[in-house]
């Protein structure tokens, strides 16, 4: 992906808390989403821009939109538009800067038809971005994976094949929620190691996973695959994801056919998807295999995505317990990981995934596994920060956390940062966890 117009950082747009050097969404971001202007309104398609929304259903009907996307744009969900693919996905791109740039719709008839289209983002009710077909969660991180085998098996903590082929499994949709909504603590089997049987009850390891979750576009149908060259344009783009994790559930039920009930309870998706396009300045090249690993096999190997294939994203997680709510304290950063210590790329993600014939559809998501970094607050989820609670995270106030404490709210940041390239942000991944029923 080549840079243009749409990303120079001199751009400017007529919303002018799009400005404002740290915003998360100034004219270079443009990340779409689905989003309620009101309680009554139908869902509807809207682009962020500074600390408003536009109403691109709106734009389109107004005829202001290119007609090769003017009926994606119409959609209650981002489905259609991840379907038409990467050409459209850019022509609507550069549309917008257009329409919201300072210079390039000055003051006017046409500024006016647009602003009579905004809601602050303050008051729109966001909703999931797309309707999801399937999801997929890796463990593509390779600190992840060595911090957890090391706890279960510090002798071998990868497993042979970990660098052969990604490991991933199947998780589940329907329990897929959009950011702020309320996360209800799990019930389960839970066996700890000093008792015999287990007994069924409220999860007490709660805890979140730290990662990126990338919508795919097109896709591929039945029975044929997605070559790597080909993989980047599949990718819509990307969203912060919490793949919330009952340990204690998953440490009796995860042998011999991985994760089901500790993860499928709650999954948060960040309501804004930042395109591949809004992204091309933060490319980065695949993780450095030492000359020790063995190289991808053919078919997940391609100079372009070596040398590009991922994405140089900063990703935090703050915490905000019930205590610190009442005392008016604001949220503890508790970690800060980069995305680019995955060891596989979306890319790779995507062909294998496909490399059986298995369908991948639009609006499919697939979930990074836990980003973590090699130092302890680098660590994306509190199973390995705390090191299975042996080590307690202390906060400022005093409070102590092995796992997530019941009024625990949970806030997943992300923004990318780079010489010669406006910041943008990911906006917020945010779940507050709420007691057993
Ligand atoms: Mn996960």
């Amino acid at each position: 992906m080549t840079l243009n117009a749409t990303h120079d950082p001199a751009r400017r747009s007529w919303v002018e808390s799009a400005n404002v050097p740290d915003a998360d969404f100034p004219l270079q971001n443009l990340p779409l989403g689905v989003f309620r202007p009101s309680l009554q309104a139908v869902a509807r398609l809207g682009v962020a821009i500074g600390d408003r929304v536009v109403d691109l259903s709106a734009l389109a009907q107004a005829g202001l939109l290119p007609p090769s996307v003017a009926s994606a744009c119409q959609q209650t969900t981002l489905n259609a538009l991840m379907a038409l693919g990467a050409p459209a996905w850019s022509a609507l791109r550069a549309r917008l800067s257009e329409l919201l740039g300072a210079d390039t719709c000055p003051p006017g008839e046409l500024r006016s038809r647009i602003e009579r289209h905004l809601t602050p983002l303050r008051t729109a009710i966001m909703l999931l971005p797309a309707q999801i077909g399937d999801y997929t969660d890796f463990y593509a991180s390779l600190h992840h994976a060595t911090n957890v085998g090391s706890m279960f098996r510090p002798d071998n903590p990868l497993l042979p094949n970990y660098k052969w082929v990604p490991i991933g499994y199947h998780g589940r949709s329907s329990s897929i929620v959009a950011s702020g909504t309320p996360i209800r603590r799990p019930h389960g089997q839970l066996k700890p190691s000093d008792v015999a049987a287990p007994a069924f009850g409220p999860c007490k390891n709660l805890d979140y996973e730290l990662e990126l979750g990338a919508f795919v576009g097109p896709g591929n149908v039945l029975g044929e695959r997605i070559p790597i060259a080909a993989a980047a344009q599949q990718i819509f783009g990307v969203a912060l994801l919490n793949d919330w994790s009952a340990r204690d559930i998953q440490t009796w039920e995860y042998q011999p056919l991985g994760p089901f009930l500790a993860k499928n309870f709650a999954t948060t998706l960040s309501p804004w998807v930042i395109t591949q396009e809004a992204l091309a300045p933060f490319r980065a090249p695949a993780y450095a295999r030492p000359p020790s690993d063995p190289a991808p096999l053919p078919h997940l190997n391609d100079e372009t995505d070596a040398a590009a294939g991922a994405f140089d994203l900063t990703l935090e997680v703050w915490l905000l317990t019930a205590k610190m709510r009442l005392t008016g304290e604001g949220p503890h950063r508790i970690s800060r990981a980069q995305s680019n210590g995955m060891y596989w790329t979306f890319g790779q993600l995507l062909t294998h995934h496909a490399s059986n014939g298995c369908n991948l559809q639009p609006g499919d998501l697939l979930g990074s596994g836990t980003l973590s970094g090699p130092t302890r607050e680098s660590r994306g989820c509190l199973l390995e920060y705390t090191w299975r609670g042996t080590d307690p995270l202390r906060l400022p106030n005093g409070e102590e956390r092995q796992f997530l404490a019941d009024g625990d709210e949970v806030i997943f940041r992300g923004y990318a940062e780079r010489a010669g390239a406006r910041r943008i942000g990911l906006g917020e991944c945010r779940g507050l966890v709420l007691p057993a029923l």
